[in-house]
């Protein structure tokens, strides 16, 4: 589904991805971890061109990453991103936010938009607050209202960039709670996250990044009982 071959990135003199291959499946959920800096957020906003890279090679569903234009626009309705900020439009209501981009960019009808949306704000569990605005919900509540924001456009693909760690701690678990119910239905995700507990009951592989390059690609079980790079077991020595 995501297929990343050679991709380098510089921001200035600054080499922030290095010859990154990653491939993730349909249907997979791969963790992406690393420590602070080491280019995870970067790797995400390649994926749907929020940043150009350099060299290299991104495909997403067969189809290499177009430059501009409505290329772009149609393969960005396909990869949904979730982000630590949850940008919903204040003066908006919550099912407004989620009705918003099915209708302006693939044409679908307000009903129809509305009627889905609703479906998956009944699905992250915050229905009774459709009416609403954003200021009025919770942190947890409003980061549940922009994933369910990001599905209603039925994306190919869903990037998680550390979509928890503005959250109060009461509150992630039932963000994570989505994600996990996501994964086991089968969609596909590249998710950076610090939360441990999440990234080993809910993915299938886990990327470890250091200094811009992938220095540990393997099976989430494997990773968390027997890291092979030092650095690694360095990192998971310090948080868990
Ligand atoms: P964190 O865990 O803190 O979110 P990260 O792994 O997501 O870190 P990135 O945000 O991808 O790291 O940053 C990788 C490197 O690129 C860092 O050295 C960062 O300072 C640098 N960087 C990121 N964005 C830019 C930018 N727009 N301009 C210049 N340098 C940048
Ligand atoms: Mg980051």
């Amino acid at each position: 589904m995501i297929r990343m071959a050679g991709v380098d990135k510089f921001f200035g003199p600054l080499h922030v991805l290095k010859n990154i291959d990653l491939e993730v499946p349909k249907g997979q959920v791969v963790v992406v971890l690393g420590p602070s800096g080491s280019g995870k957020s970067t790797l995400c906003r390649t994926i749907n061109r929020l940043e150009p890279i350099d060299k290299g090679a991104i495909e997403v569903d067969g189809v290499p990453v177009p430059a501009e234009g409505k290329a772009l626009a149609r393969l960005r309705a396909d990869v949904g991103m979730v982000f630590q900020s949850f940008n919903l439009f204040a003066h908006k209501t919550i099912v407004e936010n989620v009705m918003l981009a099915p209708v302006k960019v693939r044409g679908v009808s307000s009903a129809d938009a509305r009627r889905t949306g609703m479906e998956l704000l009944e699905r992250v569990g915050i229905a009774n607050q459709a009416d609403k605005y954003p200021a009025q919900l919770s942190g947890g509540q409003q980061q549940r209202a922009a994933i369910a924001r990001a599905l209603n456009m039925k994306p190919k693909v869903m990037l998680f960039d550390e979509p928890t760690s503005a959250l109060d701690p009461e509150v992630v678990n039932e963000v994570l709670d989505v994600m996990t119910s996501l994964a086991r239905d089968g969609m596909t995700m590249l998710v950076v996250t610090h939360e441990m507990g999440f990234a080993r009951r809910a993915s299938d592989r886990v990327v470890f990044m250091a200094d811009g390059e992938i220095v540990e690609d393997a099976a989430t079980e494997e990773f968390f009982t027997a890291p092979r790079s030092e650095r690694a077991r360095d990192f998971l020595g310090k948080i868990l």
